[in-house]
């Protein structure tokens, strides 16, 4: 007992003294972040300056919008779950979020209706085609597939309760603001471009009635869909939203219990699984944390208890995530030790 008690008191000075990064002791460590305040920002520098000049992938242009938003613009913000925040480069523009929306309102139907339901009447399992596909609808046996693809997005969404769309909405978008400690707003013109352009998904809203797995009405259902594909954040925002799924569902900055605690695990595993569409296999493989993508070029990846990082760079690969915002968050969870696999990111090693 008392040979456990000098482990425990020398492991929190090597901690505190900053001599012992990572592993088993580390987890005495009060904040997730400090004594490691200045290796995490210098990780995160050395990821910006090797990755800003990347100009590979292209910005989304099947919403005409995001067509023409600056591709250079590159930001990072990390959030802790004891609420530090750290930022670099472009984290006060305001992006839409898009599919990253699909997490909170996940959370939102898992809240009203509670997890069994969700899980029955939407699915969990990765569908290996693209986000948008009508084909893996027609294929699978759940059709709606997961809550992170379009259509499982759409049936998720059409599960929000309220007497008329208005009030879907607004409970979508005041959840969403809670999240994010901060009132968020819809960016009009993202909204509208996108309306003007959604055929696709009307059509995976009529699939899903087809196969009865739509549950209000179809059309009613993608409008609110796409108002939460269009709701703003700037990266610190985001990386907000990810700290307060972090840190058990309550936002770190506001103190309030946003998401239940039994849901987060159901919310992470789906984001490891499909987070990032049929880019998933290869991002568990070589980051091992739960992340979600948007079209608009965020990122935010979650890192269990100890915070969220949220990259914003509008380049997509062929999958649609961000080219920038994998490298970075690949650099930095390797650099930190973050991979929820990782012996030694669990304290065996
Ligand atoms: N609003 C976009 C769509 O429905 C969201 C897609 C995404 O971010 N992957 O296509």
């Amino acid at each position: 007992m008392k040979q456990i008690h000098a482990k425990f008191v020398l492991a929190a000075t090597l901690v505190a003294a900053g001599v012992v990064p990572t592993g088993v002791w580390a987890q005495t460590a009060r904040s997730p972040v400090a004594p490691r305040r200045e290796l995490v920002e210098s990780v995160v520098r050395e990821a910006y300056e090797k990755f800003r000049s990347d100009t590979s992938g292209k910005n989304a242009d099947y919403i005409p919008y995001l067509a023409q938003v600056d591709s250079k613009m590159f930001g990072i913000a990390i959030v802790t779950t004891d609420n530090q925040v750290l930022t670099l480069g472009d984290v006060k523009y305001s992006f839409s979020i898009q599919s990253i929306s699909k997490v909170f309102t996940l959370a939102l139907a898992m809240e009203e209706l509670g997890p069994d339901k969700v899980f029955a009447k939407v699915g969990s399992e990765p569908t290996g085609r693209p986000f948008n596909s009508p084909l893996a609808v027609v294929d699978m046996p759940s059709h709606s597939g997961n809550p992170l693809v379009n259509a499982g997005a759409i049936a998720t969404t059409s599960l929000i309760s309220g007497q008329n769309a208005g009030e879907k909405w607004k409970k979508i978008l005041d959840f969403y603001s809670k999240a994010a400690g901060e009132k968020l707003v819809l960016i009009d013109e993202v909204y509208k471009s996108e309306a003007a352009t959604n055929t696709g998904n009307k059509a995976l809203s009529m699939l899903l009635a087809k196969y009865d797995r739509i549950y209000a009405d179809p059309f009613e259902s993608v409008d609110i869909y796409t108002k939460q594909c269009s709701v703003g954040v700037n990266a610190t925002q985001l990386a907000r939203m990810g700290a307060t799924l972090a840190n058990n569902g309550i936002n770190p900055a506001t103190g309030q219990q946003v998401i239940k605690s039994e849901d987060i695990p159901h919310i992470l595993s789906t984001m490891t699984m499909a987070g990032l569409y049929d880019g998933s296999g290869g991002w568990a493989w070589h980051v091992g944390l739960p992340a979600k993508s948007g079209v608009g070029g965020g990122i935010v990846a979650i890192a269990p208890g100890k915070g969220a990082i949220a990259v914003f760079a509008p380049p997509l690969d062929e999958a649609g995530n961000s080219v920038k915002a994998q490298e970075v968050i690949e650099y930095v969870a390797q650099r930190l030790n973050y991979n929820l696999y990782s012996p030694t990111s669990v304290g065996l090693k």
